[in-house]
């Protein structure tokens, strides 16, 4: 079926569903523009925790975008109240297939018809997600990395996306300093996720078989690239029960890949060592998040 393209979208709300490590960098980005961005979640402390965090980071964001202006955001439980008149939706709820599938059934059911659907999953394509969704037409994957300091984005059609949504996305996406890249096939794991699972996997195997330590792989790192953080830290912030997730879905897809980095993060996530949120994980934090 034909999808309507969104029109006078400066005017239009974004919705994010979901207001974890994601949920928040993601509504932080779409509030940059002086637009408003309402967050949807079904636990009140993430709502409140991620309204605190783009309160506190969007001026300061907004001002390192040419035209950027801080914009509004709000929390809301009502999911209707959410979708009302969005231009696009955003999903970053947990990564677990069940969910998704019952999300995207709602979102499709609840969202205006010109309303644009886009999963932020690390690893599924949406075309695994949509069996309960009429118009998949105007769903996607728009997978972030780590917003504001990572904005190189992926986008992916579900094998029935409407180009013209690609087209819109790779117009408007770098006002708001957010910067889009089209899979040219279906890929689990997109462009750059599959690159960077790479690295977390040879640097937890390296651990894992007791060549090494986080400490030393993350300076070993910092030095020979030349960036501020190494993979562990890394990993820290994404937080070590995503990162399994994720691992365990290319594991499924690749069974000849190696046991140990799974291995290494479930003694971590048994322990509830999840990283910067639970306050721990390679490293200690004063302040989870
Ligand atoms: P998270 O666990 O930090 O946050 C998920 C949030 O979703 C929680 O606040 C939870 O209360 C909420 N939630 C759960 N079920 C919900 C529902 N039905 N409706 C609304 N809210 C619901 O997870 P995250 O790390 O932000 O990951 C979210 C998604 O983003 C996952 O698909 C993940 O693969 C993807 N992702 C994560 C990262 C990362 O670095 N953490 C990076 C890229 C993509």
């Amino acid at each position: 079926m034909a999808f309507t393209i969104p029109t006078d979208i400066e005017n239009r709300p974004v919705a994010v569903i979901g207001a974890g490590t994601l949920g928040r960098r993601i509504a932080l980005m779409f509030a940059t523009r002086g637009g408003l961005v309402r967050i949807y979640d079904t636990s009140h402390q993430a709502d409140e925790a991620a309204l605190s965090y783009v309160e506190q980071h969007v001026a300061e964001v907004a001002a390192k975008i040419e035209g950027g202006e801080p914009g509004r955001v709000t929390v809301t439980h009502d999911l209707a109240e959410a979708l009302r008149d969005a231009w696009l939706v955003v999903e970053a709820i947990p990564e677990r297939l069940d969910l998704k599938k019952e999300i995207f059934g709602e979102l499709d059911r609840a969202a205006r018809p010109d309303t644009i659907l886009a999963s932020n999953s690390s690893s599924y394509a949406t075309s695994e997600f949509i069996d309960r969704v009429e118009h998949p037409e105007r769903v996607l994957n728009m997978h972030f990395y780590m917003p504001p300091q990572q904005n190189a984005i992926d986008l992916m059609s579900d094998g029935h996306t409407d180009p013209a949504i690609l087209d819109l996305l790779m117009r408007e996406l770098p006002r708001y300093g957010i910067f889009p890249f089209v899979a040219h096939q279906e890929s689990t794991g997109f462009i750059f996720n599959r690159v960077w699972a790479a690295i977390k996997r040879e640097a937890l195997e390296v651990v894992a078989e007791g060549v090494s330590t986080p400490e030393d792989v993350d300076e070993m790192w910092k030095i020979n690239m030349g960036l501020g953080t190494g993979p562990f830290r890394m990993m820290d912030q994404v937080g070590l029960d995503v990162v399994l997730d994720i691992e365990n879905h290319y594991a499924q897809e690749r069974p000849h890949l190696p046991a140990g980095p799974r291995e290494l993060l479930k003694k971590y996530v048994d322990a509830g060592r999840l990283g910067v949120k639970s306050g721990r994980g390679f490293y200690s934090y004063d302040t989870p998040a």
